[in-house]
């Protein structure tokens, strides 16, 4: 056995690693079965507060397309609007994030090797010949069947397309749509410009609805999209909870892979390279000081599980619910004040903060 790190998969979590770990001076190797990084990065959305994505210290700069201040929720005949006096999340492109992410791993010294896809046997071989194994290989892992890690329960199957040509009313707002017909999930739409914008639609996998059927009855209904002129489209899957284990013997798992992903919105990148970074140092002492890799497992879990079974609960809470409820629960919020308090303190990925500071403004109030 040698002293090599071994990374399958070349998404953020993988590459975010892979430069954190190749800069602690650690001799470490990304394999990804695409051609190029941006290949499959553009299947998702890039939705992501500033406040976390500078936590997290990844190159996005340069991949910005446009600032969000606000979102617009919409249900039935009710709406919610949430809109900042400052930008509140940034429209990141993927595709180039990815890039941006892989020259910094390569330059931190990672060897990074595109277009091979490892099977069962290769990822064993590796496990058996290397110090660690990391599977960053997205939901569907081969790392994490080959050596039977628990399964990720509940995913949502999801469409995104890309148009030109749409009628954007407002550039500063993301639309997210709540109906019977996104089953589980939700529909949205993203403006990259004045005309050009990305929608999508999730449905749940115990729907076992087809996510691109349920993507077209969204499309008819949506004003946006209505002379808009497609020109892309991606189906994926997004998991919406962790597996019970993420670590056994020299293995680990981060990212979609171990399920570290919001299950609300589906975000996973705040997330997935925030416990990327636990898994660095774990690694590194382990290697240099023998310390158990079982560490990471503890680490991970203790700093942000509240925050995920918070994005959970709050998932399972709507997931079932009719238009109809909707449409109380949002007459409701509007009546608690939730508009202005969100427009206020809303953060997107760390709700236990915002619930803390809920209750304190009606202590202090
Ligand atoms: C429609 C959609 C919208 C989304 N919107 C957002 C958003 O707005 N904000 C946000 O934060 N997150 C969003 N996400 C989630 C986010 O994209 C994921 O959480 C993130 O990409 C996970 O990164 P990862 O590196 O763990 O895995 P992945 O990005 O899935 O990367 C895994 C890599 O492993 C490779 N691989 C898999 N198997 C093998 C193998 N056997 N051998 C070699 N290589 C292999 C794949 O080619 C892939 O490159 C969205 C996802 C989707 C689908």
């Amino acid at each position: 056995m040698n002293g090599s790190v071994v990374i399958v998969g070349a998404g953020v979590a993988g590459l975010s690693l892979a430069r954190d770990l190749a800069s602690k001076g650690m001799d470490v190797t990304v394999y990804d079965a695409k051609l190029h990084v941006s290949d499959s990065a553009s299947k998702a959305s890039g939705i992501l507060s500033v406040s976390g994505l500078n936590r997290i210290g990844i190159p996005y700069q340069k991949a910005v397309v446009n600032r969000l201040n606000g979102a617009v929720l919409h249900t039935g005949n009710e709406t919610l609007r949430v809109k900042a006096d400052h930008t509140m999340a940034l429209v990141i492109d993927r595709g180039k994030l990815a890039e941006a992410t892989l020259i910094e791993a390569e330059k931190a010294g990672a060897s990074v090797i595109l277009g091979k896809r490892l099977d069962r046997e290769a990822v064993r071989d590796i496990a058996r010949k290397n110090m660690v194994l990391v599977g960053a290989d997205g939901a569907v892992s081969t790392v994490a069947s080959t050596f039977s890690f628990p399964p990720i329960k509940e995913y949502v199957l999801t469409y995104k397309a890309e148009y030109n040509s749409a009628r954007v009313d407002d550039m500063r707002v993301v639309e997210m749509f709540f109906s019977d017909a996104a089953s589980g999930f939700f529909a949205w739409t993203v403006p990259y410009s004045k005309e050009k914008v990305e929608a999508g639609i999730g449905v749940s996998g115990f729907a076992k609805r087809n996510s691109a059927t349920a993507f077209r009855a969204f499309e008819k209904t949506n004003s946006m999209l209505s002379n808009a002129r497609f020109t892309k489209g991606w189906a994926s899957m997004i998991p919406l909870s962790s597996r019970k284990v993420t670590v056994k013997d020299n293995i680990a798992l981060v990212g979609d892979a171990a399920g570290q992903v919001k299950a609300t919105t589906g975000g996973g990148i705040i997330f997935g390279v925030s416990c990327a970074k636990i898994l660095a140092a774990t690694i590194e002492s382990h290697i240099r000081k023998g310390t158990p890799l079982l560490r990471y497992e503890r680490d991970w879990r203790r700093r942000y599980s509240m925050d995920l079974r918070l994005h959970s609960m709050l998932h399972s809470y709507y997931s079932g619910m009719s238009t109809r409820n909707f449409e109380l629960l949002f007459r409701l919020s509007k009546l608690l004040g939730a508009e202005s308090f969100l427009s206020k303190y809303g953060d997107m990925d760390r709700p236990s903060a915002m619930i803390k500071r809920f209750f304190l403004r009606d202590l202090t109030s």
